[in-house]
C-alpha cells in the first residue's frame, strides 16, 4: 500500500490538531476496520461512523408494525439482516410466523406469484441506494397480494439535522459511495462544510480523509469526489427519477433520532394499493427505549461501541441486544468481528 503511506505522511504533517470527521457508510466502517486504519492515522483525526446501517436505524416502531403483520397472518419477505433485529415483543425469526429471508424485492414477489393465495409483504429497508429497485418493481405492476412497508430513508435530512444539533463536533463528511452512485452529490453542496466522496478500498478512503481534512486546514467547503469511477455530479438519473415516481418523501423518524422532516420514502398515492400500512391497517408507533444498548448514540457519531457497556458481554453477535450488533452494516458487529480476529491473529513480526 505504497500509495496509503504516502497519503498518511501526508495527512500526519496536516493533523496538528483534533479533526472529527463523520462517514455514513456501514461498507466504509467495515473497510476501516479491516483494513485497521484507524490505528495508522494521526493521533487527533477521529472518524466516526453515523447513521449509515439503513436496519440499524431502523426504529423499533417499524420492526414492531413488521412484526404486526406477521401477527395478522402475511407472509412477511426480508433481508437476514432484519431478522434478528429485537422489536417490542420479540424478533421476526422468533415471531413463530410466515417470515421468509429474501435477497431482494424481485425475491418477494415470486413468492406473490407462486402463493396467489398468501398476502406478501416485502420489509423495505435502505436507503437512497435500494429505493430504485423497489420504485422499478411497483412500477411494473407486481399481483395484488404483494405490497411493501416502506423503511426507506433519506441520507442528506440527517445530515441536516447531525450538524444543526452539532452534538458531535463534525467538521466535515466522507460522503456514502454506493448512495452518490445513484444520487450524484448535487444535493450535498447545500452543507456548508468540507465533504468528499469516497470509494471502499483502503486507499480510497485514505485519499478521501486527505481532501476532506485538506479543506478543513484551509477553510475551504464544498463537495470533492474522490470516487469518479463511479461517481457523477449528478448520480443516475433514470434510477432517481424511477424513485420519486413512486416514492415522495416524509417526515420520519429514525432510531437514535427525533422526527427528521422529508428524510423518509412513502409510497404516492397512486401506489397506495401496495401500501402494507394502508392495506393491513398497520401502526407505527413511537416506542420509548429501555434497555442500556446506546445504539442511539453510535448511531449519532457521540459514542463508539466500545463505550457501551454490553459490548462484547452481554451483547454479541450471537446474543445481540441492539440493532448494531446485528446487521453486517451494523457499527458493533463490525468491531466485534474485526476486534476478535486481531485478538486471535499471531503478533506481527
Ligand atoms: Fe447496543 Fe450491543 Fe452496540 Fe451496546 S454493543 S450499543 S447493546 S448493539
Amino acid at each position: 500500500m505504497a500509495v496509503g503511506k504516502d497519503i498518511l505522511t501526508t495527512l500526519s504533517a496536516l493533523v496538528d490538531r483534533d479533526i472529527t470527521l463523520m462517514h455514513i457508510c456501514g461498507t466504509h466502517e467495515a473497510a476501516i476496520a479491516r483494513a485497521g486504519l484507524r490505528s495508522v492515522l494521526p493521533e487527533g483525526l477521529r472518524i466516526v461512523m453515523g447513521p449509515g446501517c439503513p436496519v440499524c436505524i431502523t426504529p423499533q416502531g417499524e420492526i414492531d408494525a413488521a412484526l404486526d403483520l406477521v401477527e395478522r397472518g402475511c407472509t412477511v419477505a426480508t433481508y437476514g439482516d432484519l431478522l434478528r433485529v429485537p422489536g417490542s415483543t420479540g424478533s421476526l425469526e422468533s415471531s413463530g410466523g410466515d417470515v421468509r429471508v429474501v435477497q431482494g424485492v424481485h425475491k418477494a414477489v415470486e413468492i406473490a406469484k407462486r402463493e396467489p393465495d398468501r398476502e406478501v409483504v416485502f420489509i423495505s429497508v435502505g436507503f437512497e441506494t435500494t429505493a430504485p429497485t423497489v420504485a422499478a418493481t411497483i412500477l411494473s405492476r407486481p399481483p395484488e397480494n404483494f405490497s411493501i412497508l416502506s423503511c426507506h430513508r433519506l441520507v442528506p435530512p440527517a445530515m441536516a439535522w447531525l450538524l444543526a444539533r452539532g452534538e458531535a463536533a463534525l467538521e466535515g463528511f466522507i460522503l456514502p459511495g454506493h448512495v452518490c452512485t445513484v444520487m450524484g452529490y448535487e444535493e450535498y453542496e447545500r452543507f456548508g462544510v468540507p465533504q468528499v466522496v469516497a470509494g471502499f478500498e483502503p486507499e480510497d478512503i485514505l485519499l478521501g480523509l486527505l481532501m476532506a481534512v485538506r479543506q478543513v486546514r484551509e477553510g475551504i467547503c464544498r463537495v470533492e469526489n474522490a470516487y469518479p469511477r463511479a461517481v457523477s455530479r449528478e448520480g443516475n438519473v433514470k434510477a432517481k427519477r424511477l424513485m420519486y415516481e413512486v416514492f415522495e418523501p416524509f417526515d420520519v423518524e429514525w432510531r437514535g433520532f427525533p422526527v427528521i422532516p422529508a428524510s423518509g420514502l412513502r409510497l404516492k398515492q397512486e401506489f397506495e394499493g401496495y401500501d402494507a400500512q394502508k392495506k393491513h391497517d398497520v401502526a407505527i408507533r413511537h416506542v420509548d427505549k429501555h434497555s442500556a444498548c446506546i445504539c442511539d448514540k453510535v448511531l449519532r457519531g457521540v459514542a463508539r461501541p466500545s463505550d457501551c457497556r454490553l459490548f462484547g458481554k452481554a451483547c454479541t453477535p450471537r446474543t445481540p441486544v441492539g440493532p448494531c450488533m446485528v446487521s453486517h452494516e451494523g457499527a458493533c458487529k463490525i468491531w466485534h468481528l474485526y476486534e476478535s480476529r486481531r485478538a486471535s491473529s499471531p503478533p506481527l513480526r
